[in-house]
């Protein structure tokens, strides 16, 4: 983790050390630059100057290299000051793109993304549930190349493709351990999408997906410790613990969701009983909701056991008896596990995001009312709840943004030589493009 004047501008900067300390510099200035401009977005070198606290003359030499191969391009004169106006520096997103995938149960929507987080153009295929995981990545692939096509891209200029799907996944190895949403188990993920792409490929959980991308462009921005809870089918989160993603020995951290809550509860998706999201994710809630209705509470209740998520908020607000039972009981669980989460990770904030967040915010305000209830005198009950933002907590966003770090680390490690910086080949390719 590097400091830009106090300021912290990003997450992971885990590339391997140079060979020589002075390489190493080299390497984690580059870094340091390219993370700002992705950050926040176009910027002028002498702002980077100021914001890195690096000389304008070694802000110059880091980023000469990359301007002469097109990697940076000139995006406008900065307006403001007197005399010779600025180049406003940006990442060449005409050359160099990466693609987010994100896979759901239903659903999977792709999208071509540049370095800087900004969404090109975007793409969806919608299929049954317990669909097989080949069949899946074909109709991604699918929607790549609708992508490509439409935008007039050759495959080489993206730069890496992020996936993004909850479940027990490893992203040391791209494989996919137990999704169990979606029926998947022991899938080699990220070998399957690079047999047929022949890019660069990383698989990543949903949730810390997104805690990496609220790092980069949302809410995490100035923030080293933070939780990002996804709620939907079940229940992950993306802890970022001192600046860097927590993924723990066998790479599947922030699995919070099997947090046993209570050994005689519900059976869970990942074959145990009693997990918090067997509790209180989407699929619970319907079902406690169908539950209440068969027990006959409320018989004037306008909701049926085929009631959406949207529907049972829309009845709370009416205060029918039905969804202020399931609202309240499933506000309980919810809150539960939140006060594990918070005592556990200390969190300055959890910001919350997923399906069920979006569609069911009373169910959100509820458990923050129990947790201060919950936490007694303890500072934990301080720890605001918020929404997540919508750009970086995207989906499509955040697996693009698994790649595009790793992309940036290898770029800066390229720039890791005094002097003349040797530029591979596919630098060179990419300059011929643009
Ligand atoms: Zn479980």
């Amino acid at each position: 983790m590097k400091e830009a004047n106090g300021r912290r501008v990003g997450v992971e900067f885990g590339a391997p050390p140079a060979k020589s300390g002075k390489q190493d510099l080299r390497r984690r200035n580059t870094l340091l630059l390219f993370h700002l401009i992705q950050s926040d977005g176009p910027t002028s070198q002498a702002d980077l100057a100021r914001r890195s606290g690096l000389s304008p003359a070694t802000v110059s030499g880091i980023l000469q290299p990359f301007i002469e191969s097109r990697v940076l391009v000139e995006e406008g004169k900065s307006t403001s000051g007197l005399g010779r106006r600025a180049s406003i520096l940006a990442f060449n997103s005409r050359a160099i793109l990466t693609a987010g995938v994100c896979i759901d149960l239903e659903e999977c929507e792709v999208a071509l993304v540049d370095l800087s987080g900004r969404v090109l153009d975007k793409a969806s295929a919608r299929y049954p549930r317990y669909t097989e995981p080949n069949e899946v990545v074909a109709l991604a692939l699918e929607c790549l190349s609708t992508l490509e096509t439409r935008n007039s891209l050759h495959r080489s200029s993206i730069a890496g493709v992020g996936v993004a799907i909850p479940g027990l996944i490893n992203s040391k190895t791209g494989l996919v351990q137990v999704a169990s949403n979606l029926g998947w188990h022991n899938v080699q993920l990220r070998a399957l999408f690079e047999q047929r792409l022949g890019v660069p490929v990383r698989v990543e959980h949903l949730g810390r997906a997104k805690a990496q991308a609220e790092a980069i462009w949302g809410k995490g921005k100035n923030q080293r410790n933070f939780l990002c809870l996804e709620i939907g089918s079940g229940i992950g989160a993306g802890i970022v613990v001192h600046g860097r993603i927590l993924r723990g020995a066998a790479g599947i951290g922030g699995e919070v969701g099997h947090m046993p809550i209570d050994s005689a509860g519900p059976a869970c998706a990942c074959g145990l009983k009693g997990c918090w999201e067997a509790f209180c994710a989407g699929p619970a809630i319907r079902k406690r909701m169908a539950q209440k209705l068969k027990d006959g509470i409320g018989s004037i209740s306008v909701l049926n056991p085929m009631s959406s998520l949207r529907d049972l908020n829309a009845a709370f607000a009416r205060n029918d008896a039905v969804a202020i039972e399931v609202i309240e009981e499933s506000a309980r669980y919810l809150a539960r596990g939140l006060v594990g989460v918070i005592w556990t990770f200390d969190p300055a904030f959890i910001l919350l995001t997923g399906p069920v967040v979006n569609d069911c915010p009373c169910l959100m305000d509820a458990a923050k009312h129990i947790i201060t209830g919950l936490t007694g005198n303890a500072r934990s009950f301080d720890i605001p709840l918020i929404l997540a933002s919508e750009h970086a907590a995207a989906g499509v966003v955040a697996a693009s943004a698994t790649v595009s770090l790793r992309y940036l680390e290898e770029l800066a490690s390229l720039n890791g030589s005094a002097g003349s910086p040797h530029l591979p080949k596919f630098l060179a390719g990419f300059a011929r493009q643009s």
